[in-house]
């Protein structure tokens, strides 16, 4: 009698496969692996997080990328809490100021302020930021006609026209040069601050509105946090968590077709995986790339998020290397002042531990919508334009102790105006899709809580469909 050797069984696939190992894809698949859900996650580097990096240099702790979460956000709070890193999160220190540059001169953002704009008159009236007819046209935003309709802007055309061309100048467009990478004139008032067009519209004016006392009380010891050992111990605390076999590093998603109510993903490392679910969390661009196949006009709106570079060079120097004070976290640079970066952050001031004692460490930051191209620079070149830029402002004598230049090569997402309207179509082309998910900063969220709290509703989404599509 022969016997025939029986072959083991092949394991079943995985219900879901999710493409792009960013904050995103990693906060979707820790949510559905406390749902028991098994997954697959594709991340084409070799390593997770994708903007978030830190790193160790001696007893300097690096961010390149992200280096806090905004804790009025709660998501983001909610997710270090759930890992265990509650304990770990670290208040920014004191004082708690940033600051704008004019004229080559700095000037500390008056603490109560909408979007840098003063909402009490002491502040409003020492504040040096600002010309005496530029003060006075601020103060007449109180009186300024609400808009009558419902429709997007720019939040230069809103900040002009509520408060003047000079806070757009020497607030909103530096604020968003640093925080967005972005152009002012084309970031979405009601995508990134719906806040001001609710006030707007409730209240008339924004300066009466955040007169009224807050709903909720300020937040103590300030309203960001980071983490010790940067904002990558976020990302391998979520790693931790994950099962190990799970994740493939250097491993993209490279095309994707639908399949009898399901997905087959072909990976660069040539697999075909198939799953009933397919989360997407790489950028637009490349979530557009995948999906083109399966629906081109949902590609085309994907593939219509704009997207900017940028750069961080990071310096460290003796303390007494620096003449300035460096009492705050930092400073955000106007157009208007010609100087190269965008911004500029004391990080060894804005949170404990950052440097050894002795020494402090700065952060640069270039690119972005004003100057696309600096990011094709040299890293030589690149610590040039930092020190050029830092030198003057913070007094610095003498050469870094290390360097380092990061590249943000098309990873800030411009939400844009008009980028409601475009999500809420790729939400309606989307349900056409059984079983496909779109997650990440370029669409209905962009910073870390919020990618976060998107990443996990969208997973408990995806686990509730599985359920019911069985
Ligand atoms: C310089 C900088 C500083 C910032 N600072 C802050 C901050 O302090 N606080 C804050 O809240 N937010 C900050 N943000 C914004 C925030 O960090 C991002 O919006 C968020 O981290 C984006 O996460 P994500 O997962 O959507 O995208 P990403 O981090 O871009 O991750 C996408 C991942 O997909 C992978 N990928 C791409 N294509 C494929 C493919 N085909 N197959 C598989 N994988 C693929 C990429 O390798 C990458 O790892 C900052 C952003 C930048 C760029």
């Amino acid at each position: 009698m022969t016997t025939v050797a029986e072959s083991p069984a092949p394991s079943p696939p995985p219900p879901v496969v999710i493409a792009g190992g960013g904050i995103a894809g990693l906060a979707a698949a820790f949510e559905l692996h406390r749902s028991h859900v098994p997954f697959v996650l594709l991340e084409a580097s070799g390593r997770p997080g994708g903007v978030i990096t830190s790193e160790r240099v001696d007893d300097f702790v690096l961010d390149g990328g992200p280096d806090s979460i905004l804790i009025q956000k709660p998501e983001g709070l909610a997710l270090c809490r759930d890992l265990g890193l509650a304990d770990r999160l670290m208040p920014t220190s004191k004082p708690r100021l940033a600051f704008i540059q004019r004229d080559g001169r700095l000037h500390a953002l008056p603490a109560a302020s909408v979007l840098g704009i003063p909402t009490q008159f002491g502040p409003f009236i020492r504040t040096k930021l600002f010309s005496w007819s530029a003060k006075l046209r601020m103060g007449a935003e109180w009186f300024i006609p609400k808009k009558t309709d419902d429709s997007d802007e720019s939040i230069g055309h809103f900040m002009t026209r509520r408060f003047g061309a000079e806070a757009t100048t020497y607030l909103a467009e530096p604020l968003l040069a640093g925080i967005h990478a972005g152009d002012v004139d084309r970031l979405s008032v009601k995508a990134l601050f719906p806040r001001f067009t609710e006030a707007e519209a409730e209240h008339g004016s924004l300066l009466r509105a955040f007169r009224r006392p807050a709903k909720t009380p300020p937040v103590p010891d300030g309203p960001f946090r980071s983490l010790p050992g940067g904002m990558s111990e976020l990302v391998q605390a979520l790693v931790n968590a994950l099962p190990a076999a799970s994740i493939r590093f250097n491993t993209s998603a490279t095309a994707v077709a639908a399949d009898g109510g399901g997905y087959v993903v072909t990976t660069s490392t040539g697999d075909t995986i198939r799953a009933r679910a397919l989360v997407l969390a790489t950028p637009a661009f490349a979530t557009a790339r995948l999906v083109e196949p399966i629906d081109a006009a949902l590609a085309s709106l994907a593939g219509g998020v704009n997207y900017h570079s940028a750069g961080t060079i990071l310096l460290a120097f003796r303390r007494d290397a620096v003449a300035h004070a460096l009492q705050g976290s930092g400073f955000v640079v106007p157009r208007v002042e010609d100087s190269g970066i965008t911004a500029g952050s004391w990080l060894s001031s804005k949170w404990a531990g950052r440097a050894p004692k002795g020494s402090v460490l700065l952060r640069a930051f270039v690119g972005g919508a004003r100057d696309p191209k600096a990011v094709e620079k040299t890293d030589v070149e690149l610590v040039h334009t930092a020190l050029h830029a830092l030198r003057p402002l913070l007094g610095i004598a003498g050469d870094p102790l290390f360097t380092r230049v990061y590249r943000f090569m098309r990873a800030n997402a411009q939400h844009d105006v008009g980028h409601l309207d475009r999500v809420a179509a790729i939400d309606r082309a989307l349900g056409t899709h059984p079983g496909l998910f779109f997650i990440g900063s370029g669409f209905r969220a962009v910073g870390i809580p919020d990618v976060v709290a998107d990443a996990r509703s969208t997973a408990k989404k995806v686990t509730a469909w599985l359920a019911a599509s069985i």
